[in-house]
């Protein structure tokens, strides 16, 4: 089932706009140097800012380093982030599948969670990614050298992925995929969605879990958050990546900080009985409808201030 719901959205005046429109990159953003706290949009009931959707993103520097308990969201997928950078474990008969090594200074606590979940890290076989930033893939090349895992990367952000190079290590790439292709291991196949935007490569990928007789589409979103500057190919990216998101398969959505799925109030409702808290559909598409809303918001500001 897919929401279909209207996203209001309004927008603030704001007139130093050529201010933020030259200081914020989206990596210097990433990096946790404050975000402009304009354009201003309301979607379902909720006003954002760029510096309120980084924030909810990263939360403090402790929380990006700190361990959230390990969990089972659906099936055989697990969670293994911190508190606000996501890392899932997809475990199979085969060997298991890590999405996302964080930064490199977080694999040691991904590790004691894929181990206190009861599962062996050198399991992992396959690394993938959801975009080439550094709080979400800085820990690739430890990660490899730990595992000894296959390294596969979206071909468009494979140059982005070069540049990240943490101690000088070089980034490791074993494999180079391309839109729809699929990953399998064990029985499991996850698709990669070309999504891009937030970076050129922006990944979204799919799976089906099975529980409790019934199979559920797994989504695990790429960021959708815009960069400050839009051009014109970075506008075509997302023109073409929003349809494209609310068209996806989606009965668990999940995505690269947790905040976006509203990963730590599901958390706490988990074994309290009923309907798995992850199991989600009403809500798949509302960070598309926040980021889609914070995309126009920005680009008329943007075009606002280019005309004066
Ligand atoms: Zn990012």
């Amino acid at each position: 089932m897919k929401a279909k719901k209207m996203s209001t959205f309004s927008l603030l005046a704001c007139p130093v706009a050529m201010v933020f429109l030259a200081a914020s990159a989206d990596t210097s953003q990433a990096q946790g140097q404050p975000a402009p706290d304009h354009p201003a949009v309301t979607v379902h009931g909720q006003t954002y800012t760029p510096r309120s959707i980084l924030a909810r993103n990263m939360g403090t520097p402790e929380d990006q380093t700190a361990q959230f308990p390990p969990h089972k969201i659906i099936g055989n997928v697990y969670y293994v982030g911190t508190k606000t950078l996501s890392s899932f474990l997809v475990v199979t008969p085969q060997g298991d599948l890590l999405i996302d090594s964080t930064y490199e200074r977080n694999v040691p606590t991904i590790q004691k969670s894929v181990e206190q979940l009861g599962f062996k890290f050198s399991d992992i076989k396959i690394l993938l990614g959801n975009h080439a930033h550094g709080d979400h893939q800085e820990g690739d090349a430890l990660v490899k050298q730990l595992t000894g895992a296959q390294v596969m990367a979206m071909a468009e952000d494979v140059p982005a992925l070069q540049a990240i190079k943490p101690g000088g290590k070089e980034h490791p790439i074993d494999k180079i995929l391309h839109d729809g292709e699929e990953v399998t291991l064990g029985g499991t196949t996850l698709v990669a969605h070309l999504t891009p935007g937030h970076t050129h490569g922006c990944t979204t990928w799919t799976m089906k879990a099975q529980e409790g007789g019934r199979t559920y589409a797994v989504m695990f979103g790429c960021s959708l958050r815009s960069p400050g500057v839009l051009t014109p190919a970075i506008v075509d990216e997302f023109n073409r990546s929003f349809p494209l998101v609310h068209a996806l398969p989606c009965d668990v959505p999940l995505g690269d900080h947790g905040a976006q799925y509203n990963m730590q109030e599901k958390f706490a409702r988990t074994g309290s009985g009923g309907r798995n808290p992850f199991i989600d559909p009403e809500r798949c598409t509302l960070e598309a409808d926040i980021e889609e809303a914070m995309f126009h918001a920005i680009l008329a500001e943007q075009q606002k201030a280019a005309r004066h």
